[in-house]
């Protein structure tokens, strides 16, 4: 252990000396500011047994908040929220249950009856403690889209009130690379906009096809996140009734009642396709059982020193699994990489601005979210709650995740082509002698699934980034190693230290992380949506308030 650390010491102090010898405006004192031993031993800590896997409302919760709030103070960093370091967020978790766990729908020429789980899931998010939806019409509406910078309008002349609506999942460009963004998803294509569009459209429910490509998942993702108990925020009233999936092979049973070809999902891919009403009613009674409860966001700042009201902010979500199913006798999800390895990152940068020779001018925010897991709820609750107002907040920089297999020659931007950010990665990126390029599976939508998209939604252009796949350490036996090593930790007991995880890596994209916001700070601009991403609008609409 020791030696290995003195090794990858030597290492790092070495590139040390060749950064602050060029003169390409790298802030070398702070950048020197951020070391692997305090980095490694911070993500230790947080991922150790000891918080019990990070989970909102938990014994684990308590102790990482604090644990945060007190490095933040070690660190010279004022309260983020007046006096306090903490956002109270209040949550709401809820486990849906179907008393009948089947469902029926039923057509004119007959019946078709499905399982629970096996064929379909349902829940409900309403503060509820019964849900019953009676005898409500079904509607096919295709991709479910409401986009009118994209032409395209899946509810155009149907009303949808009190129906229960089938929706397909990903979006147009998916199969048409002349729609949408091609085989870049667009947020139309996420689950989570299909159940959002519903509620606008009044419906009282959303049953959405399964398709395994079209989501990048499997069944087996969908049953097992639809298990057990849910956290939603208290005030979401963007609700419909019911909410669920049904597997493709239900859907085409569901079809066949209706009396039309299952070809109709492949119409509703084209342009011109109109929302059929299928003749078909479903009924389903759920027994809600929920709890009110609230974790927190933890929140710090570094003043700037010309323009204050000016912030950047940087996020990391604190939270992961908890425990749950044992693999291998190990029952801790400890999340050292998802997300320890964030939060410790906003400590070192946090270091890096204290040490900078050049003080930012804009606010430094460093912000720890809860409840990322439960989706996205912690950023979801400042984003429509937030300290600093949206139309001074410069830039969201986000950190989910980082990459132990070694140091890369590239970084990867998710959702490449969305913001005006990128142009700082790229001129960042350079100074270390890197590149920026694209993620590996834009049609998977990542760009819609961390945090900083919750600031997207309000209109804060958002930087999602992570490492590439070039290492500069080629072919080694040790470099394959570390990458077997690596494989099957994603959200797994597994995801916890390593003695042979390589921080270099990390090290490096932290210190780009930093340098990114360092420069952004001493900028008099802000940064916009760029001219085809579909948040532009929201952009501009933010900018001009
Ligand atoms: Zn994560």
């Amino acid at each position: 252990m020791f030696l290995v650390t003195v090794l990858i010491s030597t290492l790092f102090s070495c590139k040390q000396t060749v950064n602050s010898t060029n003169t390409n405006g790298l802030d070398s004192s702070a950048l020197s500011a951020i070391t692997i031993e305090t980095y490694k031993n911070y993500v230790t800590q947080l991922s150790s047994d000891e918080f019990m896997g990070r989970m909102p409302f938990t014994k684990g919760d308590t102790l990482t908040v604090e644990y945060i709030k007190k490095q933040f103070e070690d660190l010279k960093l004022t309260p983020g929220n007046q006096d306090s370091y903490f956002q109270e967020v209040p949550m709401v978790e809820t486990t849906s249950t179907p008393t009948n766990k089947k469902l029926t729908f039923k057509g004119k020429s007959g019946e078709v009856t499905i399982n629970h789980l096996d064929d379909y899931v349902i829940g409900s998010r309403k503060l509820k403690e019964k849900i019953n939806v009676d005898n409500s019409e079904l509607v096919f509406v295709g991709f479910g889209i409401v986009a009118p910078e994209f032409n395209w309008n899946d509810y155009e002349g149907i009303d949808v009130k009190g129906k229960t609506v089938v929706a397909m999942v990903n979006d147009p460009g998916m199969y048409n690379k002349n729609l949408f963004k091609a085989d870049t998803m667009t947020y139309y294509g996420r689950w989570t906009y299909k159940y959002e569009e519903a509620a606008r459209q009044g419906a009282a429910g959303v049953l959405l096809i399964h398709d395994t490509k079209a989501a990048s998942y499997g069944w087996n993702v969908v049953r097992s996140g639809w298990t057990g108990p849910q956290l939603n925020l208290v005030n979401d009233d963007l609700l419909t009734e019911i909410e669920g999936w049904i597997t493709t092979e239900t859907a085409n049973k569901i079809f066949s009642l209706a009396g039309i070809s299952s070809d109709i999902q492949e119409t509703a891919k084209k342009t011109g396709f109109k929302a059929i009403p299928l003749d078909i009613k479903v009924s389903t009674e759920l027994n809600n059982d929920y709890r009110t409860s609230q974790s927190n966001n933890v929140i710090a700042k570094l003043e700037g020193t010309s323009r204050p009201d000016e912030v950047i902010i940087y996020t990391a979500h604190w939270d992961h699994l908890g425990i749950g199913e044992a693999v291998n006798g190990d029952s801790i999800y400890n999340g050292a990489i998802d997300n320890a390895a964030g939060v410790a990152a906003l400590f070192e940068i946090a270091k890096a601005f204290q040490a900078a020779d050049k003080k930012p001018e804009r606010t430094i925010v460093f912000l720890a979210v809860t409840a990322e897991e439960q989706g996205l709820l912690g950023s979801a609750y400042y984003a429509e709650n937030p300290i600093f107002p949206l139309n001074k907040t410069v830039a969201n920089i986000n950190m989910d995740a980082f990459n132990a297999i070694g140091a890369t020659r590239d970084v990867s931007v998710v959702g490449i082509g969305q913001t005006e950010i990128e142009d700082y990665v790229e001129k960042s990126a350079a100074k270390f002698d890197r590149v920026m390029k694209g993620e590996s599976n834009p049609s998977s939508g990542g760009f819609y699934r961390s945090d900083h998209f919750n600031f997207v939604k309000v209109g804060i252009p958002g930087l999602f980034m992570g490492s590439g796949s070039d290492y500069i350490e080629k072919g080694s036996e040790a470099l394959e190693q570390r990458k077997k090593a690596m494989a099957g930790r994603y959200h797994a007991p597994s995801d916890q230290v390593d003695e042979n995880w390589d921080f270099t890596g990390i090290i490096e994209d932290i210190k780009l992380f930093f340098d990114i916001g360092h420069t952004l700070s001493l900028e008099k601009t802000f940064p916009n949506f760029k001219e085809k991403s579909e948040f532009r609008e929201l952009g501009n609409k933010r900018l001009s308030q």
